[in-house]
C-alpha cells in the first residue's frame, strides 16, 4: 500500500499542471489510465490561445495565463510555447448584431478591430468575395505549442520528486476516516486528498467516490485537416477564422487546412472518433465561406469538450465530501486556461488565498466553485 498526500486522477494538461504545482510542497502521485499521458482531449486541441473566447470567467482565467505562455521559464521549457497568430470572428450581413455584441464585450478586454469585409478579405485572402459583412480581429491571440507545454508539466512534476504512474485505472475509491483508498487496476494508494482531473469522466470518478456529480456534458467536436488550394502559398501566417455564431472555423497550420463545423454533440464519456458527417458539416460550411474545393479529407480526429451547464469550469473541494478536489468542465479553453486553473486549484487546496494575480483579472472562485447552483442543481 502505498501513501502520499495527494493523488491527482488523470494526466491530461490539467492533472499534469496541478500536480507539478503541488509537487512543490507535497508527495504527489498522477494516475493515468492510459499508456499516453496526453491520449484524450489534451491531445486532440486546435492549440489556440486567444483572449476573445469564451465567457467572462473563461476570458479572466485566460488573461491570467498569458504572461506564462508568453515568457516561460527556461528551466520549465526552453522552447517558446506559443507563436503569434491573427483570430478573426467573421460576420455575414444577418449576423452583425452578433458581432457589434460581442465586440461590446471585448473592447474592454483587448484590442480588437472592427474590420469592414473587404479588409477581412485582404486579411485572409481565403475568404470568398462578399461573404463576410464585417469581422473582429483580434492580434493577440497565439498557436500553443501543446505538447512542449504538456510535456513541461510532466517533467517539472518528475524533477519536484511526483510520480506518474500510466495504464493506472482507478477503478474504486473510499474514504476511511479522513484517508482515501484509491484503488488502480494492479495498485492501491492512500492519501487525505484526491483531485479529480478525469476531464470527460470527471462525473464517473466522482460516483466512485460517493460525490454527487455536477453535471458534466462532454460534447464532440471534430476537425478535418485539408490541403491549401493551388495559388495560396503563403497562408500559413494568416489568421485563423472562426465564424462569430461559432458555425465553423478555419485554421492555416502546418501547412495544411485545419477545418471543423464546430460541432458539439453531447456524448457519453469514450475515445471519440469523427463521424462521416460532422466532416461532411464542416467541409459544406467552410465551403460556402471560403474559396475552397475540398477533394480530398488528408486526416479527421475528434475530441470531447466537457462543460456543466452555465460553461465555466468546476474547481474547489465538494461541498459534502471533504478531501474530494474537483478540476473538471476546462470545455473548450482547457490548454489556454491551465496555467491559471492549476495556481487557482493548488492555492484552494492548500488551504491559501487566491493569488492577487488571478483577483487582478477578475478571476472569481466563487463562479467556479463546486457549490455554486449550475454543478449542484
Ligand atoms: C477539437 C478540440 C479543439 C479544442 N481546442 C482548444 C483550443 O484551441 N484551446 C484550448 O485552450 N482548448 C481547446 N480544447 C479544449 C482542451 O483540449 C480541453 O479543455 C483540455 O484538454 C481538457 O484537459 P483535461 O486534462 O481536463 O482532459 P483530458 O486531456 O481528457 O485528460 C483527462 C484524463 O483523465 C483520464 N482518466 C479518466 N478517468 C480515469 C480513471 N478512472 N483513472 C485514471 N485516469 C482516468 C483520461 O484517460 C484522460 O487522459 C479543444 C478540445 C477539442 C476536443
Amino acid at each position: 500500500m502505498e501513501q502520499c498526500d495527494v493523488v491527482v486522477v488523470g494526466a491530461g494538461i490539467a492533472g499534469a499542471s496541478v500536480a507539478s504545482e503541488l509537487a512543490i510542497d507535497h508527495r504527489v502521485l498522477l494516475l493515468e489510465r492510459e499508456d499516453a499521458a496526453g491520449y484524450h482531449t489534451t491531445g486532440r486541441s486546435a492549440a489556440l490561445f486567444t483572449p476573445t473566447y469564451g465567457p467572462p470567467q473563461i476570458r479572466a482565467l485566460t488573461r491570467a495565463s498569458a504572461d506564462f505562455f508568453a515568457q516561460p521559464d527556461s528551466a520549465f521549457c526552453s522552447t517558446p510555447l506559443i507563436r503569434q497568430r491573427d483570430v478573426m470572428m467573421v460576420a455575414r450581413e444577418d449576423q452583425l448584431g452578433t458581432l457589434e455584441h460581442t465586440l461590446a464585450a471585448l473592447q474592454r478586454e483587448t484590442p480588437v478591430d472592427r474590420l469592414v469585409g473587404s479588409d477581412a478579405e485582404a486579411a485572409q485572402p481565403l475568404l470568398r468575395a462578399g461573404h463576410v459583412a464585417a469581422a473582429l480581429m483580434n492580434r493577440d491571440s497565439y498557436d500553443i505549442d501543446v505538447d512542449a507545454l504538456h510535456g513541461a508539466w510532466l517533467r517539472q512534476f518528475r524533477a519536484r520528486g511526483g510520480r506518474t504512474l500510466l495504464g493506472a485505472d482507478v477503478v474504486a475509491l473510499e474514504r476511511r476516516g479522513d484517508t482515501w483508498r484509491v484503488t488502480t487496476s494492479d495498485t492501491e494508494i492512500t492519501a487525505p486528498r484526491v483531485v479529480n482531473a478525469a476531464g470527460a469522466w470527471a462525473d464517473e470518478l466522482a460516483c466512485l467516490a460517493g460525490a454527487r456529480p455536477v453535471g458534466l456534458v462532454p460534447k464532440r467536436r471534430t476537425v478535418a485537416v485539408v490541403a491549401v488550394p493551388e495559388g495560396y502559398a503563403g497562408l500559413h501566417d494568416t489568421p485563423m477564422v472562426i465564424d462569430v455564431d461559432e458555425q465553423f472555423f478555419l485554421k492555416p497550420e502546418a501547412g495544411r487546412l485545419l477545418v471543423s463545423p464546430a460541432d458539439a454533440t453531447p456524448s457519453e464519456p469514450c475515445d471519440a472518433r469523427p463521424e462521416e458527417y460532422d466532416i461532411a458539416l464542416g467541409i459544406d460550411r467552410v465551403q460556402r465561406a471560403f474559396a475552397l474545393e475540398v477533394r480530398r479529407v488528408e486526416s479527421a480526429w475528434a475530441g470531447l469538450r466537457s462543460f456543466v451547464e452555465d460553461g465555466l469550469p468546476v474547481v474547489g473541494e465538494d461541498p459534502d465530501l471533504a478531501g474530494f478536489f474537483w478540476l473538471c468542465g476546462q470545455g473548450g479553453y482547457g490548454i489556454q486556461t491551465a496555467p491559471a486553473m492549476s495556481w487557482l486549484a493548488a492555492a484552494l487546496l492548500r488551504g491559501e488565498a487566491v493569488p492577487e494575480s488571478l483577483l487582478a483579472h477578475g478571476v472569481d472562485p466563487m463562479q467556479l466553485s463546486p457549490a455554486r447552483g449550475a454543478a449542484r442543481d
